[in-house]
């Protein structure tokens, strides 16, 4: 790589970085995900998600206002192939504080599941209880999570395609046995940057499919979706995100958020009804006259935005 290339190279790290890190700091600010005094259980799976999470975690650390301690905590789930001095190699290196947890979790998988059905549901079970009670030896009072922007999205999407439920991931929330709390720190990160700063930093990825269970076949159809979506309407990514953020409880049907029948002319409401007219929606989604990031990478010609 010649001198100048270098520079570059440098230079568009340093923006990623900055944006990540801005992400996760505002989204910590946000949802009061990280307190004086808390220890972050930082789950490391070796994929890119959860090493940036690290990452901008540890850095975020060193400037923050607060005094937080982090732990990196990883599950070897005995999956063949799996390479076991990957992640301790990693995290030695970076002189971050870490537990591998080993569990042969991939032969009771094994053993209980019939040959060809999917095996998620069982596994991420039985993980999810395993780095519970580790958060729980560790005396660590917050658990965080690798999940970004898309991955909410996708979730968004999988509930009300499958699930009949307008549900995402939420970027703060008790765990399901009502023991921790569980934070997404990356929620507003999208993973298109998350994907580059994991190149660009070479982080030591272990491959995601070593069980051999196939894909979520649902997921990987709304992923794909929103990829598409993306390349053909510049914008609706981050006007969707934004919509997620801006719930009009009014304008929806759920009687439960909304109380329609004790509704009267005084009841206090952000937005009233246009009556006979259909709402008026922007020529241009929010989103992308909010994201200078989307519209520089984005051909936002008339013509383009008319077709979306
Ligand atoms: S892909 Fe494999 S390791 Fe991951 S949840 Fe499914 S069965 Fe478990």
């Amino acid at each position: 790589m010649t001198h100048a290339a270098q520079a570059k190279a440098q230079y568009n790290l340093n923006k990623l970085h900055k944006r990540l890190r801005r992400g996760v700091g505002q989204a910590i600010a946000d949802f009061n995900m990280i307190e004086e005094g808390d220890k972050i259980m930082v789950c490391l799976s070796g994929g890119k998600d959860s090493y940036t999470l690290l990452d901008i975690l540890l850095n975020l650390q060193q400037s923050a206002p607060i005094n937080f301690a982090i732990v990196a905590v990883n599950l070897d789930q005995k999956q063949p192939g799996f390479p076991a001095d990957v992640l301790p190699a990693y995290l030695s290196g970076i002189g971050v504080d870490f537990q591998i947890v080993t569990e042969d979790t991939y032969s009771i998988v094994k053993d209980k599941i019939p040959e060809g059905k999917t095996t998620c549901s069982l596994c991420s079970r039985l993980r999810r209880g395993i780095l519970y009670r580790t958060a729980k030896e560790l005396g660590a009072t917050k658990i965080a999570l690798g999940h970004h922007r898309d991955d909410m999205l996708e979730t968004l999407f999988l509930n009300m395609f499958y699930g009949g439920k307008m549900k995402s991931m939420p970027p703060k929330l008790v765990s399901d046995n009502g023991e921790h709390i569980v934070i997404r720190p990356l929620a507003y990160c999208k993973e298109k940057d998350i994907e580059k700063y994991a190149v660009a930093r070479e982080f030591p990825i272990i491959p995601c499919n070593l069980c051999g269970s196939q894909d979520g076949l649902q997921r990987q159809v709304v992923k794909e979706m929103l990829q598409d979506w993306d390349k053909r309407f510049p914008g609706r990514i981050e006007t969707m995100f934004q919509a997620m953020q801006n719930i009009v409880p009014s304008h929806m049907i759920d009687k439960t958020l909304f109380n329609f029948a004790g509704l009267t002319k005084d009841t206090e409401l952000s937005e009233r009804d246009t009556a006979f007219d259909k709402q008026a929606v922007p020529a241009i989604p929010v989103g992308l006259a909010g994201d200078d990031e989307a519209a520089a990478e984005q051909d936002t010609s008339p013509q383009i935005i008319a077709l979306g």
